[in-house]
């Protein structure tokens, strides 16, 4: 069968973000998805109005029955939603329920780009911090990489969140700078191996973090090395972002949807 990628990720029932996000761009990157459902959102390709958490005995059910079955190549996290969920995830890897050999892309899900919460930002912190250690990559946007580092600088933020554990780490600057390119790095083990240069597209795009760090999932479930799938993911993102839907075209600040079927 093809590679699987098991995720821990929240439905978003605009279908721009979370789980939906994270079976296409999969779909797309070669790989099968299997989820594990950690949050119902109540929200529009615009605004989020509110969520129920999956208990983490349910998800962990829902991992288990998967993990059971197929051969697991990679993991992903987006939306866990409670620390109880992180703290879940954090066992499976402990205990070895989730073999630690496996990549595991985690997508620290603290808010919605359009600022709606998607969890209790200062509790949900303290527990990412303790399932860093197992992450392969971490994919922060700007606000959730200073908010786990302490750090305001990209870099320093970067270095941080390796010294904490994690292997690697993706970061990109985003709405800081005004204008010009946007600029990314990845940091293994606290060294930057890489920096690309994306181009800055007009408009706000929903689902453009779960997409990205799916997509690289896939590309490790695959059997690419970290850097072939960071890159592989670039030239697909700008693809979907470049073609994404408009749900209000009239309206110039309205979040667009990544077209994830190119
Ligand atoms: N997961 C869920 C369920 C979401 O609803 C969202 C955003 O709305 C996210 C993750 C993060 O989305 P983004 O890729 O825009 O950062």
């Amino acid at each position: 069968m093809r590679p699987v990628v098991l995720c821990f990720s929240g439905l978003d029932p605009s279908g721009g973000a979370g789980l939906q996000a994270d079976i296409e761009a999969i779909g797309q990157s070669g790989a099968h998805a299997a989820i594990a459902c950690t949050a119902v959102t109540i929200q529009s390709s615009q605004q989020v109005f509110g969520f129920e958490a999956c208990a983490a005995p349910l998800v962990k059910a829902q991992a288990t029955a998967v993990l059971d079955d197929l051969p697991i190549n990679a993991i992903k996290s987006g939306m866990l939603g409670t620390t109880d969920n992180i703290a879940m995830l954090t066992q499976l890897f402990a205990e070895k329920i989730i073999n630690n050999d496996t990549p595991f892309v985690l997508d620290p899900v603290l808010v919605a780009n359009s600022g709606g919460s998607l969890g209790d930002e200062k509790t949900l912190v303290g527990a990412f911090r303790q399932l860093l250690p197992y992450a392969t990559l971490i994919t922060p946007n700007t606000h959730e990489l200073r908010a786990l580092s302490g750090e305001q600088d990209l870099h320093f933020g970067a270095q941080n969140l390796c010294a904490q554990g994690a292997h690697a780490v993706l970061v990109k600057t985003s709405h800081d700078f005004e204008s010009g390119d946007i600029e990314q790095y990845l940091y293994i083990e606290g060294k930057m191996v890489y920096k690309s240069i994306l181009p800055r597209l007009e408009g706000e795009f929903h689902g453009s973090g779960c997409s990205l760090a799916s997509f690289i999932a896939g590309r490790l479930a695959m059997g690419d090395a970290l850097i072939d799938a960071v890159k592989a993911a670039d030239s697909w993102i700008t693809r979907t972002l470049r073609a994404a839907d408009a749900p209000h075209p009239d309206d110039a600040q309205a979040q667009l949807i990544p077209n994830r079927f190119i």
